[in-house]
C-alpha cells in the first residue's frame, strides 16, 4: 500500500487555507475520491512527493514539460535570468526573440502578444475577434476547455465534467447568452448553424484535438468545415493549440491538419513551465489590440523576463533537435499501442486515442468522437485503474476528461515498467 501520511496531514492544512486545499479543482482528486500526493520535486520524466515515494509521470504538469522536468539547459538559463532581476514591465530583447522563436514553429502566428495563462490567451482571443468583426456571438464545442473566462464556461469539460458542472455559479446568463455550443466532430450541425445565423457569429472557437475530455481527435472533414464556414461568413476561425501546439507536431495540429486559423491560443510548453502563454495570428486581426488598436488586452507580467527565458530555452531545444518530436511520438505510440493490446488481451474494453504525444486511454469499446461518447466510459473501471497504477509508481492525470503526455525523459524502459504494471491493472477489472 502507498504510504501517504504526510500528504494527508499536507492536504488537511492546506484545505484549512484553499478551497479544496488546491488552487485548481483537479488536483484535489475529488474526481477519483481519494488525496492527492504533495509533490516535492521532479526531474526527468519522474515526480517525487513529500512522502518519499517516486512516479513515473504522464501528467507532466498538465502538458508542459515536453523536454521533462528540470531540463539542465532550461534551468541554467532560469539561474541566469533570475540574478538580472524578475521583472521589470518594460519591453525586453527576449519577447522578440520568443515571438521570432514562436513563428519559425508556427508561421500563421504574423504577430502575438504574450499573457500569462491559457484562460487569458482564449479570453483575450475572443475580444479580438468581437473587435474585429463587430459581432458578439462566440462557437464553442462541448466538451473543450478553453479556460475559465465567463463565456468559455460553458460546457467545456475538463474539471467541470469531472466534477458534473456543466456551467459554473457565478457567470452572468448574460456573459455566457452569446456563447452558442455545438457538438464535436460534427460538421452538419456547424454548417446548419452557419446558414441560419453565420453572420452574427464572430468567431468559433475549437481544440483542434480535443484534449479536455480526453483526446479526441478531429475526424476528417470537421476542422475543414470550420475553415470553410467561418470564411464565407465573415467570422474568424480560433485554433485553441494550448494544449495540442508542440503536442500534435511541431507546428501543432493546424500543421497536422494543413488548416490554417485566423487566430492561435498557445500556452503550456510554449512557457516550458513557466506562466506564458500567446495569442496571435492574422496580422490584420492582431493589429486592433492596443495600443496598436482599440481593442483593450494588457499584464503587469505579460512577457516577464522569467517565462520568456523558460519558454526560450524550451523553444531553442525543440529547434535544435527536431528528433525529439519523432521521438517522444514514437515512444507514446509504443505506450499507447501496448495499453489497448493489453487491455484487449484482458478482455476489458479500452479504447487509446493518441495524437502525437498526448493520449487518453478510454474504457470505452469503440471511438470516441465527442462528449456524449467520453461520458458513458465505465468511469469505476477509470478508478480501479487510475489507483492501481499510481499506487504502482505510474502517475497518470485523475479523471477519465483529461488527457496525459510523454517527454523526451521517457525510455523504452519507463514505457515498459508501465505497461508491466497496465497488464495487472487490467487484470483486476477482468
Ligand atoms: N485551453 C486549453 C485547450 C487548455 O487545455 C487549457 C488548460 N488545460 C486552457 C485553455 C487554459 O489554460 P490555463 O489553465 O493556463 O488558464
Amino acid at each position: 500500500m502507498l504510504n501517504l501520511d504526510k500528504s494527508h496531514k499536507a492536504f488537511a492544512e492546506a484545505k484549512l487555507y484553499m478551497p479544496g486545499g488546491v488552487n485548481s479543482p483537479v488536483r484535489s482528486y475529488r474526481s477519483v475520491g481519494s488525496e492527492p500526493p504533495f509533490i516535492a520535486s521532479a526531474s526527468g520524466d519522474r515526480i517525487y512527493d513529500i512522502d518519499g515515494n517516486e512516479y513515473i509521470d504522464y501528467v507532466l504538469s498538465w502538458g508542459p514539460m515536453i523536454l521533462g522536468h528540470a531540463n539542465a539547459e532550461v534551468v541554467a538559463a532560469l539561474q541566469e535570468a533570475v540574478l538580472r532581476g524578475t521583472s521589470y514591465g518594460a519591453p525586453t530583447l527576449l519577447e522578440t526573440e520568443v515571438a521570432k522563436k514562436i513563428q519559425a514553429f508556427m508561421p500563421t502566428m504574423e504577430m502575438l502578444r504574450m499573457v500569462n495563462s491559457g484562460t487569458e490567451a482564449t479570453m483575450s482571443a475572443l475580444r479580438v475577434a468581437r473587435g474585429f468583426t463587430g459581432r458578439d456571438k462566440i462557437v464553442k464545442f462541448v466538451g473543450c476547455y478553453h479556460g475559465h473566462s465567463d463565456s468559455l464556461l460553458v460546457k467545456a469539460g475538463s474539471g467541470l465534467a469531472t466534477f458534473g458542472v456543466p456551467d459554473s455559479p457565478g457567470v452572468p446568463a448574460g456573459a455566457a447568452a452569446d456563447t452558442i455550443t455545438m457538438p464535436y466532430n460534427d460538421s452538419q450541425a456547424i454548417r446548419g448553424l452557419f446558414d441560419e445565423q453565420g453572420d452574427t457569429i464572430a468567431a468559433v472557437i475549437v481544440e483542434p484535438v480535443a484534449g479536455n475530455m480526453g483526446c479526441v481527435p478531429p475526424v476528417p472533414g470537421f476542422l475543414e468545415t470550420l475553415r470553410e464556414v467561418t470564411e464565407e461568413h465573415g467570422a474568424l476561425l480560433i485554433f485553441d493549440e494550448v494544449m495540442c501546439g508542440f503536442r500534435a507536431s511541431a507546428g501543432g495540429a493546424q500543421k497536422l491538419y494543413g488548416i490554417i486559423p485566423d487566430l492561435t491560443c498557445l500556452g503550456k510548453i510554449v512557457g516550458g513551465g513557466m506562466p506564458m502563454a500567446v495569442f496571435g495570428g492574422r496580422k490584420d486581426v492582431m493589429s486592433c489590440v492596443a495600443p496598436a488598436g482599440p481593442v483593450y488586452q494588457a499584464g503587469t507580467l505579460s512577457g516577464n523576463p522569467i517565462a520568456m527565458t523558460a519558454g526560450l530555452a524550451t523553444l531553442s531545444v525543440l529547434q535544435r533537435d527536431p528528433t525529439i518530436f519523432r521521438r517522444v511520438e514514437a515512444a507514446t505510440k509504443e505506450l499507447c499501442e501496448g495499453l489497448e493490446r493489453l487491455g484487449e488481451a484482458a478482455g476489458v474494453p479500452v479504447t487509446v486515442q493518441r495524437v502525437g504525444s498526448m493520449f487518453t486511454l478510454f474504457f470505452h469499446d469503440g471511438p470516441v468522437c465527442n462528449f456524449d461518447d467520453a461520458s458513458v466510459c465505465d468511469m469505476e473501471a477509470f478508478k480501479t485503474f487510475f489507483h492501481y497504477n499510481l499506487e504502482h509508481g505510474i502517475y497518470y492525470a485523475p479523471s477519465q476528461y483529461e488527457s496525459n503526455f510523454v517527454s523526451v525523459m521517457h525510455n523504452p524502459k519507463e514505457i515498459e515498467k508501465t505497461l508491466a504494471v497496465a497488464e495487472e491493472a487490467f487484470h483486476l477489472l477482468k
